[in-house]
């Protein structure tokens, strides 16, 4: 008997996908950050995220407003991932009976305010009783703007992939707090995210780029999935990877390597996306100009084998798989 365990989160979303019927309205199913669909003439975005207590958060390392904050962003990033703008969301919550009012609604307040920090509305939801762990799971609907969005699938052989955003500072924040030595700068990252919605859409709009998704669970798995959409590889050279600060200072003393949190760590919310080599000066001079976001050039797409590799070796299994 095959358990959750065998397949792993993508080969569940695989075989899922295959007992589920599609409908004209449908532009892109499942297996994008949202789901793209033609209603009359707009097309519109639509995403869920769900974040369960013990596994995505602990109100130990977080207060309930950062708890809230987070599990918006989560969703917003992926209308990023596709340089899409939010409009309403709706937020199920399921709460274990002994959960203070407080608490859900500092949550509520931390929903609200990463919301409204990118033009859009909280429309409703649901609530429930759980026997289990708090879990907020929340939906996002957005548009397109104009018929242009930017799926995983597109990149090209010789394509350059590049990253908008910083990464590794949010698992290195948790890292810090699992230590007990909760390091300020990067425990703001990991609790605080910022969806790059802007960035994204100035992507969208940017000749060139053929491909993003937003890194929620590390560069490497996320890099490998615009790779597989393409039936492409990517080498990933870790050298070019920008490393904050306060990255480097955590790892430099506590004796750890920044460009492992970097390449595996997850729920930075950086943008990551393939350009036509011949666009990525243009693209990265003028984006460097708009956004104080950092953008780098990290790596290549190439025939030449299929996956993920790092500077050139295959990359052992990195990122985040909620079954393995
Ligand atoms: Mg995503």
């Amino acid at each position: 008997m095959t358990t959750l365990g065998d397949l792993g989160e993508f080969g569940l979303i695989d075989r899922l996908s295959r007992l589920l019927p599609s409908a004209p309205t449908v532009v892109e199913g499942i297996g994008d950050d949202c789901a793209v669909l033609r209603l009359f003439d707009r097309l519109m975005l639509i995403s869920c995220d769900m974040v369960v207590e013990t596994i995505h958060f602990r109100r130990e390392y977080a207060t309930p407003e950062d708890i809230g904050w987070k599990a918006a962003t989560a969703a917003l990033s992926d209308i990023a991932a596709m340089g899409g703008t939010p409009l309403f969301v709706l937020v199920a919550l399921a709460m274990p009976g002994m959960c203070e009012i407080h608490c859900i609604e500092g949550i509520y307040r931390g929903l609200a305010d990463a919301v409204s920090q990118v033009g859009a509305v909280i429309v409703g939801g649901d609530t429930t009783r759980t026997p289990g762990y708090l879990t907020i799971d929340v939906t996002v609907v957005g548009e397109a703007i104009g018929d242009r969005y930017v799926a995983r699938r597109g990149a090209r052989l010789g394509d350059l992939l590049c990253v908008a955003g910083r990464l590794g500072m949010a698992s290195a924040g948790l890292h810090s707090l699992e230590q007990g030595e909760p390091q300020p700068e990067l425990v703001r990252v990991h609790n605080r995210p910022t969806a790059l919605i802007t960035q994204g859409q100035w992507l969208g709009a940017c000749p060139g780029v053929r491909a993003m998704i937003d890194v929620s669970d590390g560069l490497v798995q996320d890099a490998g999935h615009i790779a597989k959409a393409a039936n492409l590889g990517v080498d990933i050279d870790p050298a070019r990877i920008p490393i904050d600060p306060a990255l480097e200072e955590y790892c430099r003393k506590a004796g750890l390597d920044a460009r492992r949190f970097a390449l595996t760590g997850g729920e930075d919310y950086a943008l990551a996306f393939a350009i036509a080599p011949g666009a990525y000066e243009v693209c990265l001079t003028n984006f460097r100009r708009e956004f104080r976001t950092e953008i780098t050039v990290v790596g290549e797409f190439t025939s030449a084998w299929k996956g993920v590799r790092v500077a050139g070796h295959p990359a052992d299994r990195g990122g985040f798989d909620h079954f393995r």
